[in-house]
């Protein structure tokens, strides 16, 4: 890890480096460039996933502000919140999750939901609000009662969870030089964007100068401004947050490159582009992908490869972000 990410305080939440590797069948059956998968889903905590990268600071900084609560919010199969609800067990916290929907009946507890409830999270039901909007309210009645509650945005997304993903980028850039592949690009799911801010500020760092390329998972039109606006605003408050004061040098950044065209029915909703990438993974490299988040990534990859982005000695990297766990509540739109 890079000196600069050293200063902030960090809890050990996962198992890092992940595996880095080739999908060997999968390149070769679409005859394009090399295709390379970096395993986030395979980082240990709770069935694994991106969100870990950032709980890992943004929990630090919880516990040296002598939080004891953490609060966040979700949908219901989010694997963001499933994962801060794994780090406070972890940590001996309490956690509150707000998720969108109402109260599950017994027959929907299932994937994250039902792994939140073994992980004792207290739940708030908040019908259409999946996105935080009403966090302050849960705040302030946590701290009526005497509890010391800290708010972790939606996705974890900000300049302190966006760290992870730095630091994550390091990590890349080692094991890439140790088996001295060069990428051109690297590609993954982009939704709530502090996963794609990191690797951002991260490729500065490093000097990193192929392409990140973020693929949409979500039109994500709580935050008021255009995304790629919003993103450009997380990196440079991240930037400032990590190299300011460290004499630290940061920027000039890469390309905001986002995918805009995948986007299907909607979060969430599976199509033939998720199901296809989801069942081609299995079946070729046994590699198992989400169907709201690496699912739509990995087909938009797949069809970005066929559309020719990419020269055959090209070689592109695929970041698995994890999201297992919602695999099984949607067995029946995966075996139709
Ligand atoms: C949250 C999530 C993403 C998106 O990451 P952001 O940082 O929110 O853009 C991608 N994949 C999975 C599995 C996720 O849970």
């Amino acid at each position: 890890m890079c000196e600069l990410l050293k200063k902030f305080p960090r809890c050990s939440l996962g198992y890092f480096p992940t595996p880095l590797k080739e999908l060997t069948r999968l390149s070769s059956l679409l005859g394009g460039p090399r295709i390379f998968i970096k395993r986030d889903d395979l980082n240990g905590l709770a069935f694994g996933g991106n969100k870990v990268r950032k709980l890992e600071f943004l929990c630090g900084h919880a516990l040296s502000v002598q939080c004891d609560t953490l609060v966040t919010a979700g949908a219901i199969q989010s694997n963001h919140c499933r994962l801060t609800a794994a780090a406070a067990a972890y940590l001996g916290l309490e956690c509150h999750l707000l998720l969108g929907g109402y109260e599950a009946k017994t027959d929907s507890m299932n994937g994250n939901l039902l792994l939140d409830k073994l992980l004792d999270a207290k739940i708030h039901w908040m019908g259409s609000h999946r996105k935080g909007e009403d966090m302050d309210i849960v705040y302030e009645e946590l701290k009526r009662k005497g509890k010391k509650p800290y708010i972790i945005p939606y996705g974890g997304s900000n300049k302190i969870g966006a760290l992870g993903y730095a630091c994550g980028m390091f990590e890349i850039m080692a094991q890439l030089k140790f088996s001295g592949i060069p990428i051109d690009a690297i590609i993954f799911a982009s939704s709530s964007g502090g996963t794609q801010t990191g690797l951002i500020v991260g490729a500065a760092l490093t000097n990193y100068s192929g392409r990140l390329i973020g693929i949409r998972i979500d039109k994500s039109g709580h935050i008021g401004i255009p995304f790629v606006k919003h993103i450009e605003n997380v990196v440079h408050e991240t930037a400032e947050y990590c190299c300011n004061g460290g004499g630290g040098k940061c920027g000039p950044f890469p390309k905001i490159e986002l995918a805009e065209n995948y986007l299907g029915s909607g979060y969430g909703v599976l199509g033939d582009l998720e199901r296809d990438a989801i069942r081609l993974l299995a079946e070729k490299e046994a590699i198992f992908l989400d169907p709201v988040y690496t699912g739509r990534a990995m087909g938009g990859l797949i069809d970005l490869i066929k559309r020719g982005e990419f020269t055959k000695n090209q070689n592109v990297l695929f970041i698995h972000t994890g999201g297992l766990p919602a695999l099984f509540p949607y067995a029946k739109e995966l075996l139709p």
